[in-house]
């Protein structure tokens, strides 16, 4: 048995492909249209959601692209009512 034989195989690891099957196609990471991509994880119960293109999307509007950088908060929370489980 020689597993180290089969080395030819490539790993495919590209930075800034995103993984996206939607129709239309979400607005990238870098775009200024990123919040309008789809949810691919919501978890309100740690503040934040993951969007399709890779972006992180805090409960404060605050946001961090897959390349590390950070997105201040853009939206002034007291403009909206926070539900919260009385
Ligand atoms: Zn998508």
């Amino acid at each position: 048995m020689n597993h180290a034989s089969n080395r030819s195989t490539t790993t495919s690891q590209r930075k800034n492909s995103t993984m996206c099957q939607h129709q239309p196609p979400c607005p990238s990471a870098d775009s200024a249209d990123r919040e309008a991509a789809h949810l691919v994880a919501h978890h309100p119960e740690q503040g934040w959601s993951l969007l399709c293109n890779g972006v992180l999307l805090f409960e404060d509007t605050g946001e961090l692209l897959p390349d590390g950088q950070v997105v201040a908060p853009h939206r002034p929370l007291g403009a909206e009512h926070v539900t919260t489980a009385a």
